[in-house]
């Protein structure tokens, strides 16, 4: 039997917490009184989340499946996994360390029945660090100028897709994504929640300052053009300036002679110049990095081991010899 709702949720080094997760997320689905599932992605812990996730999937076959990553390959591609897995209409994502309380999940369910496909979430009142919260605002803002994505806080996973959305997901085989980004772009009703956050409820986070860069790239990449188009108007004007700048040198050295002040301020002008062009150069690297890793074909993740009940330990076996 189909679930009507499947929660998909990465789990990277979060064994301190695990514990305090299932203890919410299982008695705030049931609460809900619907079929659901649970899809857990080890994404290559190095601790021992997967044996965790393994006992949970013994107490609760039902409603646990556990997809078993053979390496870290990182949220997005641990989600997209889990999509795949998936089998209900409505699908959440969701942390592992508590951020998004399990609780606000029926208000995106009640949100996803009254027609919406996609239903994003605004964080109320962020509980992160400081400098998070501002540079997320900032990444925020400049994402909402360069894409054509409507995304009031692009940050928060806990997310609602219709089933429309998840099969389009899985027809992708983007390398580096940026989930909710990608949903949006398939959504035809898509709308906003405000949702509590929470305080991380063990452990630490997973990202570093560098692996965030790396995922904003992404999302910028990922969605526009327009960073790399910016660079071919900014050499238009460039040239115009440094066209205007010679002709002003020419006159010059023929009014009043040759001249060697004033030889520093070039030097100034072309080593902003150069910071430019390295910039460019780095940026176009940037896609042409993610067309090389297109191009390559690699299996996006390799998924060790699945844990989930079969067919026939579910069927009588009468009915499963005669299916066969
Ligand atoms: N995560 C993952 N793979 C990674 C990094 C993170 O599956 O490489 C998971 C992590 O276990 C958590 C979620 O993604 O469930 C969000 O990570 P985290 O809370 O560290 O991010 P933050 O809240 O700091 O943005
Ligand atoms: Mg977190």
């Amino acid at each position: 039997m189909k679930p009507e709702l499947s929660v998909v949720i990465p789990v990277y080094n979060e064994e301190a917490g695990l514990a305090k997760l299932f203890a919410r997320l299982y008695p705030a689905l049931d609460a809900l009184g619907l079929a659901y599932e649970i899809v857990f992605i080890n994404d290559g812990s190095r601790d021992r989340s997967a044996a965790i996730l393994a006992d949970q999937f013994r107490d609760r076959p039902d409603v646990t499946r556990v997809v078993l990553f053979n390496g870290n390959y990182g949220q997005h591609m641990a989600i997209l996994a889990g999509f795949e897995a998936t089998r209900g209409e409505i699908v959440v994502t969701l942390d592992a360390d508590l951020q998004n309380p399990p609780e606000e999940i029926g208000n995106l369910i009640a949100k996803v029945r009254e027609g919406y496909d996609y239903v994003g979430s605004i964080r109320r009142e962020r509980q992160d660090s400081a400098w998070r919260t501002h540079a997320s605002r900032m990444m925020n803002r400049l994402r909402e100028r360069i894409t054509h994505i409507k995304m009031t806080d692009q940050g928060n996973m806990l997310r609602a897709y219709g089933r429309n959305v998840i099969d389009l997901i899985n027809q992708c085989s983007e390398v580096n994504t940026f989930i909710p980004a990608l949903a949006y772009t398939f959504s035809r009703n898509p709308t906003e929640i405000v949702v509590e956050h929470e305080e991380r409820a063990a452990g630490e986070s997973k990202y570093s300052f560098y692996s965030l860069i790396r995922l904003n790239f992404d999302l910028v990449t990922g969605f526009s053009l327009v960073p790399l188009q910016f660079f071919s108007m900014l050499g238009i004007g460039l040239s115009f300036l440094s066209a205007a700048l010679f002709i002003l040198l020419l006159i010059r050295r023929f009014i009043l002679g040759a001249e060697v002040e004033g030889v520093f301020t070039l030097f100034a002008i072309t080593f902003f110049l150069m910071g430019v062009i390295l910039f460019g150069i780095g940026l176009v690297g940037e896609y042409v990095g993610r067309i090389y890793q297109q191009v390559r074909g690699r299996p996006r993740y390799v998924v060790q081991t699945v844990l989930q009940q079969t067919a026939d330990q579910k069927i009588q076996p009468a009915r499963s010899s005669a299916r066969i």
